[in-house]
């Protein structure tokens, strides 16, 4: 199966809705990443995202919608998420809630959970293709399982090619790491630091959000010790490097690729997976990476930075 590559443009938002509607796979631009998208109502759509990427089935996915009042549908809706939606949706920002029954969703989508994941996405390619679409897009990253996330069409062409029926190409993707998960079943709880940094987040419910603990069971994929994975090894704070390796700078240092030079960490996240790709493609046995700072996307960029770094199964 040759993939359709489909232009942003309104045929192409229609094209990609109908296929959509047959039940088969979109990959289309989020501000985050790149999305691989099926009908979260159909089974076997939902069956083909996990099949195109090799992903196990006890990773539930991400549900994604176009409007509060969609989302509202499938789940239920405390306080805190409706000032979470308000402040921060569209976005970056996923929230994990109690599903409602009767929301009609493929049981593949939540792995059996009583819970499901959901955001409204900020780009307009995607906004377009939901509006299109009219109905609940499940969309993980549109990348092979535990390999590096797609940034760009030319990424998921080269991931996924013969695996899935069409990409819509909307250009790199703005903010470059996945979204923040935050569990709203019980506490807040963050299951996975991402595009929108967990400061703003606790700004916004003025109190504490809880941190994951690698003891609870296994929530998210991105929670998985080894992710995000390119065929080099990673060594992490690097201050230079070793024989065969290539250097992912970040602030004022020589590098083959720089994430920031100015160590501004917005663009950092941006250039993250787009420099692992190309990197990757030097062939260097090895990558080293420079010093990255914990706080604000710092948080983002290190955990998918660990991941890479990790030991593979
Ligand atoms: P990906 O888009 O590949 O980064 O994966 C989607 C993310 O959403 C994964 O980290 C999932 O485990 C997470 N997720 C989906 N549904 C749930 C849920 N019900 N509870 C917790 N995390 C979830
Ligand atoms: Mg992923």
């Amino acid at each position: 199966m040759q993939i359709n590559q489909i232009s942003a443009n309104a045929d192409g938002f229609k094209s990609a809705s109908e296929v959509l509607r047959k039940g088969e796979l979109v990959a289309f631009p989020t501000e985050t990443v790149y999305g691989l998208g099926g009908d979260a109502r159909n089974d076997l759509a939902v069956a083909r995202i996990f099949a195109a990427k090799g992903r196990p089935r006890f990773n539930p996915l991400i549900v994604h919608v176009n409007s509060i009042s969609a989302v509202q549908k499938l789940v239920e809706w405390p306080e805190q998420a409706d000032i979470l939606a308000q402040a921060f949706w569209p976005g970056p920002l996923t929230l994990v809630l109690p599903l409602k029954p009767g929301s009609g969703l493929s049981p593949l989508v939540t792995a059996d959970l009583p819970t499901l994941a959901v955001r409204v996405p900020a780009h307009p390619v995607a906004q377009s293709l939901l509006a299109a679409f009219d109905g609940p897009v499940a969309a993980p990253s549109a990348n092979p399982s535990g390999r590096i996330s797609p940034t760009t069409a030319a990424h998921v062409m080269a991931g996924l090619s013969g695996r899935i029926s069409a990409v819509l190409d909307g250009g790199p993707c703005e903010v470059g790491v996945e979204s923040t998960i935050l569990g709203l079943a019980d506490a807040p709880t963050l299951l996975r630091p991402g595009g929108l940094p967990v400061e703003a987040l606790e700004a916004a419910l003025h109190g504490p959000v809880a941190r994951h603990s690698s003891d609870d069971p296994l929530t998210a994929p991105g929670q998985m010790a080894s992710h995000y994975a390119p065929d080099a090894r990673v060594r992490l704070n690097a201050a230079e490097t070793r024989k065969d390796e290539v250097l992912l700078g970040f602030g004022p240092v020589e590098a083959d690729l720089n994430l920031s030079p100015a160590g501004d960490l917005t663009e950092a996240a941006a250039n993250l997976f787009h420099h692992l790709h190309a990197l990757d493609a030097m062939d260097a046995a090895g990558i080293a990476v420079s010093p990255i700072p914990e706080h604000g996307l710092g948080r983002a960029i290190n955990d998918r930075l660990r991941r890479a770094a990790a030991p593979r199964p």
